[in-house]
């Protein structure tokens, strides 16, 4: 039996060595680092922070950003590396997106020299976190309402308002907070600390346990002009990062399904009822096709919108093709391995129904798949279904 549930198509031989290698070793270092530990930290709601640095020696964390202190890999490098971190769980990933494709992003792309010096080295090593904070509690899909006002005070900007679900949201030492000013939506770099600025998080989660989610409150915080980003108007500098992010999602969710369907074959083979294997009963196995035939279907969609990335050519409607049929897909395949282990797959001893969770976060963040359907439409139609 092949041990690797993605060799049916040889989907190696369509990489590069480099990014071969890449692969390889962000799946080494999850099998070392974070296997052994993710069940706890999900059973314990703990977001594994403390592998930041570690991830910055990789070179993971904004990995596909130039200079800076960051790695300037290809489009498709990064893909691989989010596939292989949301194998360990989408807790981790989201990590690395955030970190990479939203808050660096938003400071590599439209930051001003001084921005990108003061935080792009410390957040590429993993000595400082960064959260990016554009959901409010009564704007999620729609953030053109937002209502996070920024106001002129002499020379000096003032933030109040509120930020719903966000990632790493208490635990960042810098902020990326989108504001409504009189010219605009315009993007703040707050740093932790600042007065008025605080984070809760939210409780009871039942999905992306080991991520912490936050909310944050924006209490007449004062900032310096020199905290906005300079080159970002409007909504297209927040929808600008998440299409990075989402990008890293189209790979990232492959790597739960695989995780999933890796856990069910190992689980199929050794399972005896009516005393044979449950893998030889047809009905498993036309489980295990379907799985691996979207599995594949999906990563061979990935690796050409990277390759469309690398080229330049990436439109966001494919972005969101990628997103919506990736992901759906993926929560798909864990629910369906998850019928496989029967009453073990309800159980964190296997990684089953903690991605099947997980993903149901990946579903709703960084566009819901409604959303997505919506910009296929468009994309499509050339008419636009949002109000
Ligand atoms: P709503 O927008 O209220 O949507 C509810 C439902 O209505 C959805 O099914 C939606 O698709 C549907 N709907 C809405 N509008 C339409 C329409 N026009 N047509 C059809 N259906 C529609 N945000 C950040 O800014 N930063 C973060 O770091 C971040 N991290 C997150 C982490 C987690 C774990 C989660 C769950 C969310 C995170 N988010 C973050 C927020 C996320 O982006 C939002 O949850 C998402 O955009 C949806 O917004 P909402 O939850 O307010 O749902």
């Amino acid at each position: 039996m092949p041990n690797d549930v993605v060799s049916m198509l040889d989907f190696d031989s369509l990489l590069t060595d480099e990014e071969r290698l890449i692969q390889h070793t962000v799946r080494d270092f999850v099998a070392d680092r974070v296997r052994p530990a993710i069940a706890e930290w999900f059973e314990q709601g703990v977001s594994p922070v403390e592998l930041a640095p570690e991830l910055g020696k990789l070179g993971l964390l904004g990995m596909h950003l130039t200079g800076y202190g960051c790695s300037g890999t290809n489009a498709v490098s990064y893909g691989l590396a989010c596939l292989e971190l949301e194998a360990g769980d989408s807790g981790l990933r989201s990590l690395v997106s955030v970190q990479g494709s939203l808050s660096m992003y938003s400071i590599w792309k439209y930051g001003s020299e001084e921005q990108k010096q003061e935080w792009l080295p410390r957040l590429a090593a993993g000595q400082a976190l960064g959260c990016f904070a554009l959901t409010e509690p009564d704007f999620g899909s729609n953030p053109a309402g937002m209502r996070t006002r920024a106001e002129r005070s002499g020379t000096d900007w003032v933030l109040t308002g509120n930020k719903m679900w966000i990632t790493n949201g208490s635990v960042a030492d810098v902020a990326t907070v989108w504001a409504r000013t009189d010219d605009g939506i315009r993007g703040f770099l707050v740093p932790r600390g600042t007065p008025g600025f605080t984070a809760s998080d939210v409780r009871h989660k039942l999905s992306l346990r080991a991520s912490t989610t936050s909310e944050l409150t924006l209490d007449g915080v004062r900032l310096p002009q020199s905290a906005m980003l300079p080159h970002a108007r409007g909504l297209a500098g927040p929808l600008g990062c998440l299409n990075e992010a989402r990008f890293g999602i189209v790979f990232g969710a492959l790597g739960a399904a695989r995780d999933c369907l890796d856990a069910a074959i190992e689980y199929a083979t050794t399972r005896i009822q009516f005393d044979r294997p449950i893998a030889g009963f047809q009905l498993t196995q036309a489980k295990l096709a379907d799985a691996s035939l979207e599995l594949h279907k999906g990563l061979l969609l990935a690796l050409h919108l990277g390759r469309l990335k690398d080229d330049g050519k990436l439109r966001a409607e494919q972005v969101s093709l990628g997103k919506l049929n990736n992901v759906r897909e993926s929560i798909e395949i864990a629910r369906t391995c998850r019928t496989i282990l029967g009453g073990s797959g309800i159980t964190l001893e296997y990684p089953i129904l903690r991605h099947a969770n997980n993903l149901e976060s990946v579903l709703t963040y960084e566009g819901t798949s409604e959303v997505h359907q919506l910009v296929i439409g468009q994309a499509l139609t050339g008419i636009a279904a949002f109000r």
